[in-house]
């Protein structure tokens, strides 16, 4: 057995106190020569149950327990009762408890025990508000707990997650950023004139604009909580018991300052994820990740971007895109899980406008050039079909390898929720319940659900509208559009050409594709033939539209509208049934008609004669 001193040995004693109390109808800790133990014990005997009575003046590592105890209920005498997995408390109260009657309905089971909130929601970000919100308008008490555990170098934000504070806004902001620079080029060509030569960009500016947008949002979520009376503390969640948490305030400096006991008859989690590191010399030293990159007081300048998906893409585009140089290390794939054609197509565009990728190879230390002169990294890395090692000089290196859930340090066994041991996931129902009853989870933290904000949005509203409104839409988790935001953003719904094939076969479905070049482009004459859509039908079902992927500017607007569409069941036919909006890109969906497989050449050729 582990010394309890430690973390392994701590975790220990906790998950046999909980083996304990959830295998005993009643369990005293107590001490053999106490006598409100003893009066508490012929309470029992007199009342004919059963009790397991575990006296810490006996037991080895006694002391352990009491500490462990005051960590799990806030209570460090004895007795210490518990009565069907609820913490009844020291003796006066399981008199109490027993003169009002709440004693006999928990040994009944049937107890409803007035808990301090109806529900208690775990992670003030994008699921997590927008469930607190909607159960508070229905009339109930509501707790929302939000704290954010600074990266390693320190970096923390305020209240409303990942989209607000490291995700979805600031990454979409600096996009932006990125496509003024190509619309300011693009500009020249349409008349406009601009004093120099050379258009710059500057990091600080960009950054001080994003980062007080963020703080008015920060700002505008407290004020609706407060609106819609919804308790909200700045603290860390952590499970004691399966309806009580501890809520555990932590200073600037890193210390515990104050810690809370918190009931309620229900719970949602939805904690998020945060990025993942390497493991590798140097990572959390020298690196950072997309929490830090959005709050960079300097600019990164010579970047190497480690990952493929989502995350690193999108980062590495806008990167280039304000003019910085830009290395991509990719593992395996461009964009996992995405159509493979369309990714690649991504990855071209971005390689034509400067952007390297440093393909097939994966890192294996990052460490200063000279010590103690951070800003000046070198990365070494080694293939990963031989044994060939690279190295290179960065002034920035950002990790984008993915996301843990968190899930690890909130007591989730005390609770009883399964977690996956392999990924930190929780597994859940159509209805969002975990094995736990009364138990929600909701967001990134789930098990194969998509990692979107609308998506962690909807399944908290409609949870909320279930448990208090008698309502039953449960949040729909096929068919979910998506854009990835790269210089030429790429936007989808439904299926890959590959997953559409691996399900349906290869000789069931039909793929209608075609590249085009947006007006916008012609008269600055960049970027022929790059954009391109198609649609992925099952011929099995009248050509429903099962996979749509578009590349092109404005994706996530074009693939809104489509994604309706396919919810309500888009069949070729209505396709092309549908009369276009000229000139638009969106419109190019509406005239496709060359199949891949007649193999025929899909770029746009000149009119003869020009
Ligand atoms: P989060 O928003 O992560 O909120 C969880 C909150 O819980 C956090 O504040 C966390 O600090 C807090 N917390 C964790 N543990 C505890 C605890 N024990 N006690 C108290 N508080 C705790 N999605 C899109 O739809 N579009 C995009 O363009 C997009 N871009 C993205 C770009 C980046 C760089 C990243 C990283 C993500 C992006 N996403 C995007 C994904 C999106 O941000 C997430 O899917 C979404 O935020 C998930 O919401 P959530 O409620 O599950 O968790
Ligand atoms: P992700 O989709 O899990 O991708 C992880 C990437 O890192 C993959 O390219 C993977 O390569 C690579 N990788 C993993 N381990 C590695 C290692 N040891 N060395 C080198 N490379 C490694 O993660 P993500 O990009 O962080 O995205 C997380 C989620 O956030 C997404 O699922 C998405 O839903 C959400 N998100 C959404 C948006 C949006 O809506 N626009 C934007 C950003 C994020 P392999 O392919 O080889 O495994």
């Amino acid at each position: 057995m582990p010394p309890v001193g430690n973390d392994s040995g701590r975790k220990e004693l906790e998950s046999r106190i909980w083996a304990l109390i959830n295998a005993n109808t009643v369990v005293i800790f107590s001490k053999s020569h106490c006598p409100y133990c003893v009066k508490v014990k012929g309470l029992f005997k007199e009342l004919e149950v059963e009790c397991n009575a575990v006296e810490l003046d006996h037991v080895q590592d006694g002391p352990a327990y009491q500490d462990m105890l005051l960590e799990m209920t806030g209570q460090k005498t004895v007795p210490n009762v518990f009565v069907n997995g609820t913490h009844v408390g020291g003796c006066d109260d399981t008199m109490r408890a027993h003169k009002d009657g709440v004693l006999e309905r928990l040994l009944s089971g049937t107890d409803k025990v007035a808990y301090d909130y109806d529900l208690i929601v775990i992670g003030g970000g994008s699921g997590g508000m927008a469930c607190s919100k909607e159960a508070a308008a229905l009339g109930k008490k509501v707790m929302v707990l939000d704290y954010v555990v600074p990266t390693p170098r320190g970096t923390t934000w305020g209240l409303g997650g990942t989209c607000v504070n490291v995700g979805c806004i600031p990454k979409k902001l600096m996009h932006q950023a990125a496509a003024l620079g190509t619309a300011a080029r693009d500009a020249r060509a349409f008349g406009w004139e601009f004093g120099g030569d050379t258009v710059t960009h500057n990091w600080a500016s960009m950054r001080e604009a994003v980062n007080d947008h963020i703080k008015e949002l920060n700002f505008i979520y407290r004020a609706a909580l407060t609106e819609k009376k919804v308790d909200y503390i700045n603290a860390y969640a952590e499970f004691t018991e399966p309806h009580k948490i501890k809520a555990v305030k932590i200073s600037k400096q890193g210390k515990v300052s104050k810690e809370t006991f918190h009931t309620a008859a229900t719970f949602v989690l939805a904690t998020g994820q945060r990025p993942r590191y390497l493991g590798i010399p140097g990572d959390k030293e020298h690196c950072i990740t997309s929490d830090d990159l959005f709050w960079l007081p300097h600019c990164p300048g010579k970047t190497l971007v480690i990952g493929a998906s989502y995350v690193a893409l999108e980062c590495a585009g806008f990167l280039a895109g304000i003019g910085l140089d830009v290395t991509v290390m990719v593992r395996s794939v461009l964009l996992r899980g995405f159509d493979q054609d369309v990714a690649e197509r991504v990855g071209r565009h971005m390689e034509e406008h400067g952007v390297r990728f440093l393909r097939r190879h994966v890192p294996v230390k990052v460490e200063e050039l000279e010590a103690g002169a951070p800003g000046r990294l070198r990365v070494t890395a080694r293939s990963t079909e031989s044994d060939a090692v690279v190295e290179g000089e960065y002034n920035t290196v950002l990790i984008a390898v993915g996301r843990d859930a968190c899930t690890d340090k909130m007591g989730l066994e005390a609770a009883g929720v399964e977690v996956n041991p392999e990924n930190g996931k929780i597994s859940v129902s159509d209805e969002e319940r975990t094995n736990v009853p009364h138990i929600y989870a909701l967001g990134d933290i789930l098990e194969g659900k998509w990692e979107l904000t609308p998506v962690a949005i909807q399944a908290g509203k409609l949870l909320a509208r279930r448990l208090y409104a008698g309502s039953a839409p449960k949040c729909d988790y096929v068919n979910v559009p998506t854009t990835v935001f790269t210089p030429l953003e790429y936007g989808s719904c439904g299926l890959s050409e590959e997953r559409a094939t691996e399900l349906y076969g290869q000789d069931n479905i039909e793929v209608f594709h075609k590249l085009f070049s947006p007006l916008e482009f012609t008269v600055p004459n960049r970027d022929k033939n790059k954009c391109y859509s198609k649609v992925i039908c099952n011929k099995l079902d009248e050509y429903r539209v099962i996979g749509f992927h578009y590349l092109g500017p404005n994706a996530g607007e074009v693939t809104q509208g489509f994604g309706v569409a396919m919810k309500c069941g888009l069949t070729k036919a209505q396709l092309d049934g549908t009369i276009g909006i000229h000139p638009t890109c969106a419109e190019e969906f509406t005239t496709l008609e060359t199949t891949k497989s007649s193999g025929e050449d899909i770029a746009v050729r000149p009119p003869k004669g020009c």
